[in-house]
């Protein structure tokens, strides 16, 4: 060690150049004016005009740590995938956020939560994009721009408007489900770490005999499921908006690490056929009497990042990373986001972005891209083509067993999904209202919804989500009918 590195350390600009004053620019006498040869102070004012990169369109205000991932169950009979081999342990990085809100909005707004994950495999990175939520409002990929814009600002007013989303809402049946889940206790969870995660999309598992079968995960919250009244959230959206991100770097700083226990449901491939619901239906879940939950594993989160921009707002999970051993399913949501996912990355941060830390595999990297804005890892291929006589990385997916795949065969059409026999928007929405809530939960639920109502909801719209609640269920959309005082 030099003598000049044990001493304090002194400022530099962003080449390592010594500066010669952290609070004086460089004037003509003591009254200015500013010169430019002042490199320091331009290079400072011109960082700060670029310190943003833009904000995410969606899930834009969120948190994230570091952590781990463990295998506690046998599942190698259902997937050959690296991170779900028994023993396996594997570094992780999650990202928990609201959807509609932007940066500085309040952690308290009812809204789903994402549950983004990345694992970092032997294989490479495994992205899971889920929510807190089992279910969504939309079942196809073409309908989510307008999904998010009807919850997102008015283009006249910039406010965001109840109107609007009830309006979407009720013109899109499929959404009940999700909006019967939204408006309950689970809107708004106490904590990040008070919530679960769910994979929400079916994906397919590949064993090492080459089976497939359709899986969704759920990852159980290890500290309880625990919420906030409308009431108390309302108070704290204005008390402490970054209460949610606030709680979980506590949390982890203070050595209370919060897990997660993953379960996943197994759907046999042939059951999809015919199965009562149809299991690629981002709007429904599998009821737990027909595919029951199977232990996997457990996931601890125990590593604040050292810098926020760097490691979260930098992060980019894209439901695309998928190892071998798992697969994409029929589910149109799932697959126009291995689209968008990777997407918004390129515009967000720049083609490079999966150099960063946060999205830096730990498995090697034998890539034929190259060059780009921001690239600093040269590409190791010997030639920039393949194939090539050089050395150059060259596929050979057979070492890792089958490829995901399922036969199609038809018409090019724009069409509903086929129905399954039990399938209809309400159904699964009503199930939760009568048999999964009580009486308490129940009532919140009606006093949460006639209160939404009751802001900002054009009457034609109001008629509409009336009778959208009583085809959920008749006695609860009545009384959400008698407390809108309009019904
Ligand atoms: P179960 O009785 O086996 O499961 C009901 C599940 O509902 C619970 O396991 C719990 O999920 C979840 N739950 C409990 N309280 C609430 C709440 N206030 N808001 C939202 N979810 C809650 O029944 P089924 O599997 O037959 O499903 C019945 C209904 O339960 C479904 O129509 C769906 O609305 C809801 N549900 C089902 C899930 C599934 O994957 N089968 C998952 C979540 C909800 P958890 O154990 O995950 O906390």
């Amino acid at each position: 060690m030099t003598q000049e590195s044990q001493k304090a350390p002194y400022t530099t600009d962003n080449v390592g150049i010594p500066v010669e004053s952290d609070e004086h620019s460089l004037t003509v006498g003591a009254d200015g004016p500013i010169l430019l040869q002042d490199h320091y102070l331009i290079e400072k004012m011109a960082q700060f005009n670029r310190e943003r990169v833009p904000e995410r369109v969606v899930h834009a205000k969120g948190s994230g740590a570091y952590g781990f991932f463990e295998v506690t169950n046998d599942v190698s009979q259902f997937t050959r995938a690296d991170l779900f081999q028994p023993g396996r342990r594997t570094p992780m990085l999650a990202r928990f956020s609201t959807v509609a809100g932007e940066q500085g909005s309040p952690d308290t707004w009812r809204d789903p939560r994402g549950f983004a994950l990345k694992f970092y495999t032997g294989h490479g990175n495994y992205d899971m994009v889920g929510n807190n939520t089992p279910v969504f409002f939309v079942r196809d990929t073409i309908k989510f721009q307008d999904f998010i814009r009807s919850q997102k600002r008015h283009p006249v007013t910039g406010l965001r408007s109840n109107d609007m989303q009830w309006d979407f809402w009720t013109l899109s049946p499929e959404s009940a489900h999700q909006v019967a889940w939204l408006m309950g206790d689970r809107g708004i969870p106490r904590t990040y770490r008070h919530m679960n995660g769910y994979s929400s999309h079916t994906y397919m598992w590949i064993n090492g005999g080459g089976e497939r079968f359709w899986v969704k995960y759920h990852f159980k919250t290890d500290q309880g499921i625990e919420f906030l009244t409308q009431a108390d959230a309302d108070e704290l959206a204005g008390s402490d908006a970054d209460l949610h991100r606030r709680d979980l770097f506590r949390a982890i700083e203070s050595g209370n690490a919060p897990s997660w226990s993953l379960k996943v449901q197994i759907m046999p491939f042939e059951d999809a056929a015919d199965y009562r619901f149809n299991p690629f239906d981002l709007t429904k879940v599998w009821p737990h009497g027909d595919y029951p939950l199977i232990d996997v594993g457990r996931m601890v989160l125990d590593r604040n990042p050292e810098d926020y921009f760097v490691h979260i707002e930098q992060a980019a999970f894209e439901p695309s990373n998928m190892v071998p051993g798992i697969g994409p399913s029929p589910d149109k949501m799932l697959l126009g986001r291995l689209f968008s996912y990777p997407d918004t990355h390129r515009y967000r941060i720049g083609p490079n972005y999966a150099q960063l830390p946060p999205n830096r595999p730990h498995a090697p990297v034998n890539s034929y891209a190259k060059d780009g804005p921001m690239r600093y890892e040269p590409a190791r291929t010997a030639m920039p083509y393949a194939p090539n006589s050089y050395g150059g990385p060259a596929a050979d997916f057979a070492r890792f067993g089958e490829p995901a795949s399922w036969h199609t065969a038809g018409e090019l059409v724009r069409e509903a999904y086929r129905p399954h026999r039990e399938d209809d928007d309400f159904g699964q929405a009503g199930t939760l209202v009568r048999q999964v809530l009580d009486d308490a939960a129940r009532d919140r639920l009606v006093s949460n919804v006639s209160g939404h109502l009751a802001q900002d909801v054009s009457r034609p719209v109001l008629e509409r989500a009336l009778q959208y609640w009583r085809s959920i269920d008749k006695d609860l959309g009545d009384r959400i009918a008698a407390r809108t005082d309009r019904g």
